[in-house]
């Protein structure tokens, strides 16, 4: 197994950046995990550093993980089990057929990716799991979206890079923001606050997908495998806000108003944003900020990656 020196170490902590005044009453900031300096960042490059260091603990020789056409997940391990020299096989459902950027590269790093419907994904994963297993392979199974401690781990840290901002800076964040999909992410923020005891401030999951209820589910779920023991003593419904009203019917719906957004913040920012996670969390910021009557807060966002999906968006215009 060939190493990836960037994950050998901690990574470095990402750039927190104030935004200009155009968003109302409240002081936005940034936190840039878009620029984890490995292919393309965003959250995935974040949880990919933490599964790095468990499978150089193993004698895996194949990743295997699971993801749809678009997933910037699969791009990332892809990537990684490249750099580590190993086979990767990728789980994708055949109902989403277009070639997007991040397929494209995928099947550039050499990932054999196999598609099944989207009802037979689990039962496709444990059977070349265990044909692999068969002939004296050892798959490492990550879960999509990189779901799972790590990923959760993943967040705890990207909490206390936060948190080091704050002393640094003198300042406290009232609310973070961010797309919450699979929800570790979300997790992880979670935990991190717990943990610290720092519970009074707001961490806000906007949903790109999931309903309130079964989003809810998965990432107190996740909180629970995360904190094991500490979980009845430091968790409380209210540290978990998890919000649905900006989904827009769905995985990849968006709104013209979304559209407008990410058009508004490149240009006055120079920063960007796509319409399956970044800016339909972000668009659902501002509507959350303005329809609670939110003001004179110091408000972070998240900015957790997908450029490829910027520029297939790019491509389509
Ligand atoms: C996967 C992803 C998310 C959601 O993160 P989860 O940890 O799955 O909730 C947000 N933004 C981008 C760009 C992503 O790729």
């Amino acid at each position: 197994m060939r190493i990836i020196p960037l994950f050998e170490k901690e990574l470095e902590q990402t750039v927190i950046q104030r935004l200009s005044d155009s968003y109302g009453d409240n002081q936005v900031y940034m936190k840039r995990d878009d620029g984890i300096p490995y292919s393309f960042g965003g959250n995935k490059a974040r949880k990919a550093a933490e599964f790095y260091r468990d499978i150089k603990r193993t004698e895996a020789d194949t990743i295997m993980t699971y993801g749809s056409n678009s997933s910037n997940h699969c791009r990332i391990i892809a990537n990684m089990a490249a750099g580590m020299g190993l086979a990767c096989h990728i789980i994708s459902p055949e109902e989403n057929r277009e070639i997007l950027n991040n397929t494209k590269l995928v099947r550039d790093f050499g990932a054999v990716i196999e598609t099944c419907p989207v009802t037979e994904v689990a039962a496709t994963i444990e059977n070349r799991k265990a044909a692999y297993e068969q002939t004296g392979r050892h798959p490492y199974f990550i879960a999509g979206g990189g779901h799972g401690n790590q990923g959760t781990e993943a967040y705890v840290k990207a909490y206390r890079e936060i948190e080091e901002y704050e002393r640094r800076n003198d300042l406290y964040f009232d609310y973070i923001f961010h797309a919450s999909g699979t929800g570790s992410t979300q997790a992880g923020l979670v935990c991190g606050s717990l943990r610290s005891g720092n519970a009074g401030r707001k961490i806000v999951g906007i949903s790109i997908a999931r309903e309130e209820a079964r989003g809810r589910e998965v990432v107190k779920g996740s909180i629970r495998d995360y904190l094991g023991a500490d979980f009845a003593g430091l968790y409380r419904e209210e540290s978990l806000i998890f919000t649905d009203a900006y989904r827009c019917g769905g995985y990849g719906k968006y709104t013209d108003g979304i559209k407008q957004t990410i058009a508004s913040v490149m240009h006055r920012e120079g920063i960007a944003m796509d319409t399956t996670y970044v800016g339909k969390a972000f668009h659902g910021m501002l509507q959350y900020l303005k329809e609670k009557g939110i003001q004179d807060r110091k408000i972070l966002f998240i900015h957790t990656g997908g450029a490829p999906l910027f520029f297939d968006a790019l491509e389509r215009a």
